[in-house]
């Protein structure tokens, strides 16, 4: 071939050089093009034979070879190489593992988060790979859903501030930055609002309650330039996200003038034959799948011959093809992927996998990520005199579950079957052994198990062939383990019982029926507990749990979610007094799993706040989060409580730090629209700002929150600002006891006229 062709000519308009192309594919080509397939299977096949134009799941080893048949086909379009990229480069060896995505909300730090997925573009551009299926929007509802760590967690305006700082983050400054990668927008939308939190359950959500709190984070990034959106698994009023005209075309291509790529999720279009059962055949699906508007199609071989046969019986025509084929060839035209097909980079490898910079990120993500939920006054550990730690608890020195999900050996690749490697964790023990003063002794002990697996009954695949997981049996106490860590215990002057939960609880299709820690783990804090040493309770799990009195009366408990390859070093520092705690919930705790779900952002008009037997208030609410100091907050004014609805309501607020250790404050503004002309959620997260206080100190913050943001869905599913009365609600926590209240009010336009 020569640059007299016009597709690889890069003098020419991208419309040019569509056109040109697409003239010259087969039908074949076209269909293949549309394929995303598992380069784990029988690459040959995939690109020389099904002409796939995106692979996922390539090791390095197969990214190279990938291309290397790429160079043997025809045309020889360039493939674009997706991998789940979703807090670090998780499943390259050495990568750095950032804290899993929940871990990261809890920082509410968009700038940092931003730093953490440039430094993640750097390594996974660098190793060939395109494009990462990261931010994950989903609003985390159920906890019993077993994704909730791979959310931001609750809130729709924390969500979208802190995804669209990662979508940043990714795509950098263009698809022209060498350190660019695609970012995706997933899982379109309403796949959280399960049933029992069992994944991919129907969706039951009216369009009114997408638009409400489901669609806005996806709104947002839609329009700021994210280049792919994923659809999830979820079906809705019994139509499946796959074929949902209305979301794909009318809102997202429509109104939100989308002009991204769309993929399926995994086998989606496979799924509405063999497990939906709503279309007859790949035929039938192919088509649909096409005709509501989605350009590529992620792991259904079927989707090849179905494809084909539906264009040969008439369910859809080649123009069908042309649109969504024209989609993925602009993507990889725009990403200069035919004059650099952007492989993997030996050199750049070198520089920047685990670089110096990346570590320190990683570690003060880690610390940044820590929330201290309970504190009797015995943290930070006094360092001036002598001490003994136990370190007790099955996840004192488990390095890989550390990392959470979509890491290492957590199960969705087969080329780190031990995980990342060791020397590269420090674990909570690690972490103390490390840091505690010289004269300090640290004793390990680790206490009870969590679990065993068996294999399912229904078998080891899924009809489709995908692995099912295996059955989690909760592992039975253990009299001996329990005995030598109260032995520890006993003989120490701290307990930190490092408890949690494992990856094989964690995930697709590992939803949990019960939010306890499982296994010996109770026992064991009961046992610690009685011992009557001071406890001090590290919670390592990847979504929160529900605690038994054993932890809740604890004298000190830290939430940690999964944080990271630093994790153990950030937690021992912190204990110790090194760093200040400074993270918040993004996402409520329950007292109980029969409490869900507990997001603080409910709809008003329940019949009280309880239920006969519990309360229904959670036991750690979003936005809380200690400090080693108290922070007072006083005067919340408003410069005018009378505002038109395009104004900015600017408020102050004064915070003083009456202890004697520095803070970091988020502090929070909610808003209440008194009286809405449909039901409402009672507050919702406005805005934030965090500042740093010195002991002693005081301080104004000023907060401004535009009116056109205090909106409501009204009954015909429009956002509107309803004038009237509101409250600004300023504080540390969504908790009404913690927040300062403003009465403003919003004027309508017209009344606000001059005479
Ligand atoms: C998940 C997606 C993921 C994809 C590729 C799917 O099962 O739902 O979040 O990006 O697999 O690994």
């Amino acid at each position: 071939m020569t640059d007299a062709v016009p597709y690889l000519d890069p003098s020419r308009p991208v419309d040019d050089r569509i056109a040109d192309l697409l003239g010259r594919m087969t039908l074949e080509e076209k269909v293949g093009q549309m394929l995303q397939l598992d380069a784990r299977e029988d690459l040959d096949d995939h690109i020389l034979r099904m002409h796939a134009g995106s692979i996922l799941h390539a090791s390095p080893a197969r990214v190279l070879r990938a291309r290397d048949l790429t160079l043997q086909t025809r045309l020889q379009i360039p493939l674009l190489v997706g991998e789940d990229c979703i807090h670090g480069h998780a499943f390259w060896e050495g990568g750095t593992v950032f804290p899993t995505q929940l871990g990261m909300a809890a920082t509410w730090d968009a700038a940092l988060i931003e730093r953490v997925a440039r430094a993640t573009a750097a390594e996974v551009s660098a190793t060939g790979i395109h494009w990462t299926f990261s931010p994950v929007l989903c609003i985390a509802r159920d906890l019993r859903w077993g994704r909730i760590d791979e959310t931001f967690g609750e809130d729709p305006y924390l969500i979208g501030e802190l995804a669209s700082a990662m979508v940043r983050g990714y795509q950098g400054g263009g698809l022209d930055d060498p350190d660019a990668i695609l970012a995706t927008a997933k899982h379109f939308a309403g796949y959280s609002e399960t049933q029992g939190g069992r994944d991919a359950s129907e969706a039951d959500i009216s369009r009114r309650k997408l638009r409400s709190w489901f669609l806005p984070p996806f709104e947002r990034v839609a329009r700021e330039g994210c280049r792919t959106f994923m659809l999830g698994y979820q079906t809705t009023d019994g139509v499946p996200i796959t074929v949902n005209d209305w979301l794909l075309n009318d809102v997202l291509r429509g109104e939100w003038g989308y002009t991204g790529t769309l993929i399926t999720d995994w086998d989606n279009v496979g799924r509405m034959v063999w497990e939906q059962k709503v279309q007859p055949d790949y035929a039938h699906a192919a088509a649909a799948a096409v005709k509501a508007g989605n350009d590529m199609v992620m792991t259904t071989p079927g989707f090849f011959r179905g494809a084909l046969l539906a264009i040969e019986r008439g369910l859809m025509n080649e123009g069908d093809l042309d649109r969504a084929v024209s989609r993925i060839l602009k993507l990889k035209f725009e990403f200069g992927l035919f004059e650099n097909p952007r492989l993997p980079d030996a050199e750049r490898i070198a520089r920047v996998i685990g670089s110096p910079g990346h570590t320190d990120l990683n570690l003060e993500t880690a610390r940044r990520s820590l929330v201290l939920l309970r504190n009797d006054g015995i943290l930070p550990f006094d360092t001036a005199v002598p001490r003994r730690v136990a370190v007790v608890g099955p996840l004192a020195d488990d390095a890989q579950t550390q990392l959470g999900d979509w890491a290492g050996s957590s199960g969705q690749v087969d080329w780190l079957p031990e995980g990342q490697p060791r020397e590269l964790i420090t674990t909570v023990l690690d972490g103390l052994r490390a840091r505690v003063p010289a004269t300090w002794e640290v004793e390990f002990a680790r206490g009870a198990d969590i679990l065993t697996l068996e294999q399912d009954p229904e078998g080891e695949v899924f009809p489709d062939g995908q692995p099912r997981p295996q059955i989690v049996v909760p592992a039975e106490p253990d009299p001996a383990l329990i005995a030598e860590a109260v032995a520890v215990a006993e003989a120490a002057d701290y307990v930190v019982a490092v408890v949690g939960d494992r990856v094989e609880l964690v995930g697709e299709g590992r939803s949990t029926a019960t939010l306890e820690l499982l296994g010996g783990q109770q026992a064991l804090l009961e046992a610690l507990a009685a011992t009557g040493t001071p406890l001090i309770v590290v919670l390592l799990a990847s979504k929160p749990l529900v605690l038994p009195p054993a932890v809740t009366d604890a004298a000190a408990l830290v939430w940690a979610a999964n944080p990271g390859m630093h994790g153990g070093r950030a937690i021992a520092e912190l204990l110790l007094g090194e760093i200040e705690p400074s993270g918040r919930l993004p996402i409520s705790f329950a007292r109980h799993v029969g409490q869900q779900p507990t997001y603080y952002n409910q709809v008003r008009g329940q019949h009280g706040t309880r239920y006969a037997d519990l309360t229904q208030s959670p036991a750690h609410a979003f936005g809380e989060g200690l400090s080693y100091t108290t922070i007072e907050y006083s005067r919340l004014r408003l410069a005018d409580g009378d505002v038109g609805e395009t104004d900015v309501v600017r408020a102050r607020v004064t915070l003083r730090n009456t202890g004697s250790r520095p803070a970091r404050e988020v502090v929070q503004a909610y808003v209440r629209d008194c009286v809405t002309s449909v039901s409402w959620a009672d507050k919702e997260l406005k805005a934030f700002v965090a500042v740093e206080i010195e002991p002693g100190a005081e301080v104004t913050v000023e907060l401004a929150v535009p009116v056109a943001e205090c909106t409501i869905v009204d009954a015909a599913g429009n956002r509107i600002v309803e004038p009237g009365e509101f409250e600004l609600l300023v504080g540390a926590s969504s908790r009404d006891e913690a927040l300062l209240v403003a009465r403003f009010t919003v004027s309508a336009a017209e009344a606000r006229l001059p005479a």
